[in-house]
């Protein structure tokens, strides 16, 4: 069978993207690398900013988007796609790890982005060990000790205002994140910033103990959260279509790339703001653009 689109990724712009498909009369297959994965969403805290769902975990509302492809009926796919491929008919291959094929019309691709590592010594050798890049998925094991955050995007404050105990560590005095969290940081006993001054080394034996600073300092932390953003995943596109300097794939709200039938949506796509609303929308966009391409 040659579907009219893959849809590769099942976070909120990949899940939206089936919707509309299927809405639109598609026959579309849902390629995911983990099992019933939700994306990135998954790992956030409490989110206020998504329409209609005020202090929803990110967990729940990523279960919500899912339970909603289910009711429709969206078909998945747990495989990882080791290569995309054009073929001269104009169709698309996707081959598999375990080296299975599937075919289809066009390709929407919507597989994120991962958490920028800080390159640091000491970060590779303590991961799970005291370095970790989820709050919300490992501060409960640091409940009564000392840890530090790392940046100052959104991402580290929301980490913050998550987690007990603890130092934020950014190189600028500025954040980059909301004004709001910096106030009811600031408001709280056990978090101290410690502004202009970057890590260059995450120590320990067997476990993080600290991290120490460019000046010398060193602070004693049980726990290190690097929150530096997140780079968009592009390993399997980036020779296909144009990227940006910084690596994103360049597309418009449409999602087309410089390759027809390629389309992409949510945080791997050029764009301003890389939120779930948005990934969404983008994610609708795309999957309605493959319906007027294959007309
Ligand atoms: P981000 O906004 O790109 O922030 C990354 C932070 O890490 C910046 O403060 C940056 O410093 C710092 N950083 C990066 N590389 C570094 C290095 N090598 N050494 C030291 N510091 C480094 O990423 P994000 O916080 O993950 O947010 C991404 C997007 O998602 C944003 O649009 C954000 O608003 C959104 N988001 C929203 C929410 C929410 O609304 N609740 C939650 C999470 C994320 P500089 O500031 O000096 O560049």
């Amino acid at each position: 069978m040659v579907y009219d689109v893959s849809i590769i990724g099942s976070g909120p712009a990949g899940l939206s993207a089936a919707i509309y498909a299927k809405r639109a009369n598609l026959s579309a297959i849902v390629i995911e690398k983990e099992y019933e994965g939700t994306g990135q969403i998954a790992e956030s805290g409490r989110v206020d900013n998504y329409l209609g769902m005020p202090g929803i975990s990110g967990y729940d509302l990523g279960e919500t988007f899912r339970e909603h492809a289910v009711k429709f009926e969206v078909e998945f796919l747990e495989q990882e796609v080791t290569r995309i491929q054009k073929e001269e008919s104009g169709q698309f291959q996707m081959t598999f790890s375990d080296s299975s094929v599937i075919e289809s019309k066009t390709v929407i691709y919507a597989a994120g982005a991962s958490p920028r590592r800080a390159d640091i010594p000491g970060e590779k050798e303590y991961v799970g060990k005291g370095v970790s890049y989820c709050a919300i998925c490992d501060g409960s094991f640091y409940r009564g000790k000392k840890v530090a955050v790392l940046g100052g995007g959104d991402t580290a404050l929301d980490d913050a205002a998550y987690l007990a105990g603890l130092y934020v560590i950014h190189r600028r005095k500025e954040f980059r994140g909301a004004v709001v969290t910096v106030e009811k940081l600031k408001e709280k006993e056990n978090v101290t910033f410690v502004l202009e001054h970057q890590v260059k080394e995450i120590t320990g034996k067997a476990k993080v103990t600290g991290v120490a600073l460019e000046d010398g300092t060193v602070i004693d932390v049980d726990g290190v959260f690097v929150a530096f953003g997140s780079v968009p995943q592009t390993a399997l596109v980036k020779d296909l279509v144009e990227l940006d300097p910084a690596g994103y794939v360049k597309a418009d709200e449409t999602g087309e790339t410089s390759l027809a039938g390629l389309y992409v949506a949510g945080d791997v796509r050029t764009k301003k703001l890389r939120q779930v609303v948005t990934a969404v929308s983008d994610g609708a966009n795309a999957a309605t653009a493959v319906a007027e391409y294959l007309k």
